[in-house]
């Protein structure tokens, strides 16, 4: 290829000149808890695989410093039964959270399947209570609706969750630019090429603006109940937004989970974010076994390293930018690594 000759995008991979120092992390300065992983299909199977399986991923994870993960599993009943016993062996590493069958939201007995789902699956162990995205973008009720996060029809799930003390982590949206128009002003133009299917922006669904109102309105209704809103509070990449949500909701904390590239292309601003909410902010990850990436974050919270990827496979695959360290003080660091995490688990 000669000069001037035009190439395509997702051919332009530039290799940055930059020389400055880079402090290497191996292993965090505190021990770890990663409020938010998935173990994916490592508890599929009879029994003696998964012990094989499992053994091997405790023994990776605590080769990267970690002590004990969150399982956010989403299911409920027999399936979640089922993983309940084949982790039980290992509940000093793992904690497992469990869904609710939304889907069952227009039933009469709604409320009462609710509790007694919930109340079994805590009598067996579950710990918390996941709820996943798509029940604000994807499920819709029998009148064809979608259903908004603080719909009342809801909210048994928060009260049983705050009578039984679990807390509740909830992905409600995604990055903002998923929720724009694909064209040539997207961010995350090039991820959403990859992934059609990641793209909110439709007229039928909630616009972005629309699920922070309801997020912001789930908390303010419902104070008894401990709310974890996953990746950064939903909206990153607007920390004084997430920050005053903060301020106003004593039931919320957020896991940082999967949103390394947003934080950590607003050092300044995330520096002063993790100082001012050091007792709310949770370590996470979002890793499956296949893709741990724990590294990346102590490098992020650590160091004061420069212009460094975000993902060990380059930086590519969310927005095309790099990111900076945020060198945060021993008391912080080892409040977001675990003391918060722990804290939750002995309300
Ligand atoms: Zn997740």
């Amino acid at each position: 290829m000669g000069n001037g000759e035009g190439i395509y995008l997702h051919e332009y991979m530039p290799r940055s000149e930059l020389v400055v120092e880079r402090a290497s992390i191996e292993e965090p300065k505190f021990p770890v808890v990663d409020f938010h992983t998935h173990l994916g299909s490592l508890t599929e199977g009879d029994e003696s695989e998964v012990k094989e399986r499992l053994a091997c991923h405790v023994e990776r994870l605590r080769a990267l410093g970690v002590e004990h993960v969150v399982n956010q599993e989403r299911r409920w009943g027999s399936e979640l039964a089922d993983i309940l016993k084949k982790l039980a062996p290992w509940t000093d590493f793992f904690t497992t959270f469990g869904g609710v069958d939304v889907a069952q939201l227009d039933e009469p007995d709604f409320p009462d399947m609710v509790e007694d789902s919930m109340k079994r699956g805590a009598d067996l162990g579950m710990r918390g209570v996941k709820i996943w995205k798509n029940v604000s973008l994807e499920m819709k009720d029998k009148n064809g609706r979608h259903i908004p996060i603080d719909d009342p029809r809801l909210t048994p799930i928060w009260d049983t969750a705050a009578e039984l003390n679990l807390p509740v982590l909830m992905h409600i949206a995604d990055p903002v630019a998923f929720f724009r128009p694909v064209d040539r002003f997207s961010e995350r133009f090039e991820e959403l090429q990859r992934h059609p299917d990641w793209s909110f922006c439709s007229p039928e669904l909630f616009e972005f603006e629309e699920l922070m109102e309801q997020q912001a309105r789930l908390l303010e209704k419902n104070p008894d109940t401990v709310f974890i809103i996953a990746h950064m509070g939903s909206y990153a990449e607007n920390l004084g937004f997430v920050g005053e949500c903060l301020d106003r909701y004593p039931n919320m904390y957020v896991d940082m989970a999967a949103r390394l590239a947003e934080l950590g292309r607003q050092p300044y601003t995330a520096r002063r974010f993790f100082e001012k909410h050091q007792d709310r902010i949770l370590f996470a990850t979002d890793c499956f076994p296949a893709w741990l990436e724990h590294r990346k974050y102590y490098e992020f919270l650590e160091t004061w390293n420069e212009y460094f990827d975000y993902s060990s496979s380059g930086s590519q695959g969310q927005g095309r930018w790099k990111i900076y360290g945020i060198g945060l003080d021993d008391n912080i660091l080892e409040k977001v690594y675990n003391r918060n995490a722990r804290k939750l688990f002995q309300a």
